[in-house]
């Protein structure tokens, strides 16, 4: 039995994000769900999951290879890193994920790199870009960006798909695209400076201020409480 809030909110995302990419002129389908499952029992995964749902996002590292065990006959499902890793626990998201939006270090992609098994597809990873600068948040400048990246392009078990950033939040929507912006733009000189990297992903955009990520062309949008609802912690 399917949980009707849960069916009517994802509904109701769906719907916000049509109208989003509408409202930006961009193609239905050009930027997609990612359903944020942090905090959330694996049973309401399997739920969304019913619904449609294949890529979801994780930020606890224990929490999420307990709920990836007990879903693991879903076999389509695809995981995504979203939270800061510490280097230490680098192994079991090398082996357990398809995705790592967090990667701020060199050391820590090289070590993503050595430890992604051979069995599996390259580890597809984001940077994380503290684009407010802010000092509470994780995320390489601006300016060392480029280092970064060129280092991630190398290594051979990490495939360099993109950018992602987690801004401050502003009550203004143009003050709220602002930074949005800055990260496509960022995105843009990153495929100059490495033409020969697939970089086709912006992850940007989150329950509170997904429609100005979308009019600056995120194309993977991280949605936690709009799908979830409410966390009762973290
Ligand atoms: C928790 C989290 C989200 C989802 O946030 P909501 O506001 O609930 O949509 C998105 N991205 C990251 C990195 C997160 O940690």
């Amino acid at each position: 039995m399917t949980d009707p809030a849960l069916s009517e909110s994802l509904d109701a995302a769906r719907a916000r994000l049509a109208a989003a990419l509408q409202a930006a002129r961009r193609p239905e389908g050009e930027a997609r769900l990612l359903a944020v499952s942090k905090t959330k029992p694996a049973a309401m995964i399997r739920e969304a999951w019913g619904l449609g749902l294949r890529e979801f996002g994780e930020s606890y590292v224990q929490e999420a290879l307990d709920k990836q065990a007990e879903l693991d006959d879903l076999s389509d499902i695809v995981w995504h890193f979203i939270g800061p890793l510490q280097t230490n626990k680098s192994r079991s998201v090398a082996e357990h994920f398809s995705w790592v939006h967090s990667i701020d270090r060199e050391r820590l992609a090289r070590r993503l790199d050595a430890q992604r098994p051979a069995t599996l597809p390259p580890l597809n990873v984001c940077l994380q870009v503290n684009i407010s600068n802010e000092a509470s948040k994780s995320g390489v400048t601006l300016d060392e960006l480029p280092a970064l990246a060129a280092c991630v392009q190398s290594l051979p078990n990490l495939q360099l798909r993109g950018l992602m950033a987690i801004p401050a939040q502003y009550d203004d929507p143009d003050a709220q695209r602002r930074p949005f912006r800055q990260l496509r733009e960022a995105l843009d000189a990153l495929r100059e400076h490495l033409p020969e990297a697939p970089l086709d992903t912006l992850s940007m955009g989150m329950s509170n201020d997904m429609e100005a990520a979308v009019m600056e062309g995120a194309t993977l949008v991280r949605l936690g409480t709009a799908i979830f609802g409410t966390r009762h912690y973290s």
